[in-house]
């Protein structure tokens, strides 16, 4: 036997190592063509974190109390009185006339409490641990106390650059798919209210986690206090509100509900208006679009609806809009799925749906008005 067919593999060997690549051939795209795998690599960042922060006991900060600080600023007292006057202000001058219990506000209820319950200690479990990695990894960018500096400087500082980081991270939440994906939830939104401020996909919080090194910075030298940040929420969620204001000359400074109803057009580039507090950010880079008596009352939502939502259908079904909301990160990239019943099988389920509704009505004669409508 020559040695060329000593070395060469047997028939059935090289049959078994052909299958097998045929098999990863095959594999590969068949799991793209089931998941978005950068969703799960942010899943698995924010997994990772979680546990980090746990085998190291949080850096030594105590996590209950983090944790109700944290629900103070979100849903406290304060913040709970201030979104209840928000309310009222939406009914009074609102930017769109709109039924009090559209669907989109039951929707975003949905989201608030959800955000209320379960997202508050997966973020408060991810800023302590991130805190505590970048502290440990990058000592020298913690600022020595300087006596000099009045405590009210450092705490504008850490604002307005917290702010900015915001700003920055919201713009890499319109231009990387991979954040997008988590982010478009945000967007869907067709009645734009006061609550769509909690209708965020838990995991997109990972992205967030960058404004929080001003504060890691900064912290011998002093913390943005609890009111601040209750105010800074209240800000952003007022400017998500169903209403026609513009705050005047402070509109060029504050984000106001005009501005940022901009940001949530239907038509038009979304990626302008990122600011959340301050609209410096959208000045400095020229992303500033300032409202007009046109852009007042503009539709907001996501053009096409590539993402399930809510007013979709003849009959509301938000839990399971809800859970289809929530994996929707995950789903497979567009060109994976053509057809469109595969590509997204919720919009199947709506339309047989109504189909069966439609046959049900017809048959027992139901006036079509008695059909809940799409709000
Ligand atoms: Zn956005
Ligand atoms: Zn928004």
């Amino acid at each position: 036997m020559s040695p060329a067919l000593a070395t060469a593999a047997p028939p059935q060997a090289e049959a078994a190592i052909g299958s097998t690549r045929q098999s990863e051939e095959w594999a590969w795209p068949a799991v793209t063509e089931r998941v978005y795998i950068p969703a799960l690599v942010v899943a698995a960042l924010a997994t990772a974190l979680v546990a980090i922060g746990w085998t190291n006991r949080w850096g030594g900060e105590g996590f209950v109390g983090s944790w109700k600080s944290l629900r103070v600023v979100v849903v406290g007292p304060i913040s709970l009185v201030v979104i209840g006057m928000i309310l009222v202000v939406e009914r009074l001058r609102p930017a769109q006339i709109r039924p009090r219990f559209a669907r989109g506000y039951r929707q975003d209820l949905l989201y608030a409490v959800f955000n209320a319950v379960i997202v508050l200690p997966l973020v408060t479990a991810l800023t302590l641990s991130f805190s505590a990695i970048v502290t440990k990894m990058f000592p020298w960018i913690i600022i020595p106390r300087i006596g000099i500096v009045p405590r009210w400087v450092v705490i504008v500082a850490i604002f307005v650059v917290m702010d900015g980081c915001n700003w920055y991270v919201h713009l890499a939440n319109h231009r990387i798919q991979m954040l997008w994906r988590f982010h478009e939830l945000h967007h869907s939104q067709e009645d734009l209210n006061v609550l769509t401020v909690f209708r965020t996909h838990p995991l997109i919080h990972v992205s967030y986690l960058l404004a929080l090194i001003p504060g890691v910075m900064l912290v011998s030298n002093g913390a943005l206090p609890t009111a601040l940040l209750v105010g800074y929420g209240c800000i952003v969620a007022f400017a998500h509100s169903n209403t026609n204001l513009g705050f005047g000359f402070l509109g060029r400074i504050l984000v106001s509900p005009n501005y940022h109803r901009i940001h949530h057009r239907l038509v038009g580039p979304q990626d302008v208006n990122l600011g959340f507090a301050l609209t410096v950010w959208d000045q400095l880079f020229h992303r500033a679009v300032f409202p007009t008596s046109e852009t007042i009352r503009i539709d907001t939502g996501l053009p096409g609806r590539p993402l399930i939502v809510e007013q979709m259908g003849t009959r509301p079904n938000l839990l399971r809009v809800f859970a289809i909301q929530l994996m929707a990160p995950f789903r497979p990239t567009e060109v994976s799925f053509k057809p469109p019943s595969i590509r997204n099988p919720a919009l199947r389920w709506f339309e047989e749906r109504d189909q069966r509704a439609g046959d049900r009505d017809s048959r027992s004669a139901v006036e079509p008005g008695a059909a809940e409508g799409s709000r």
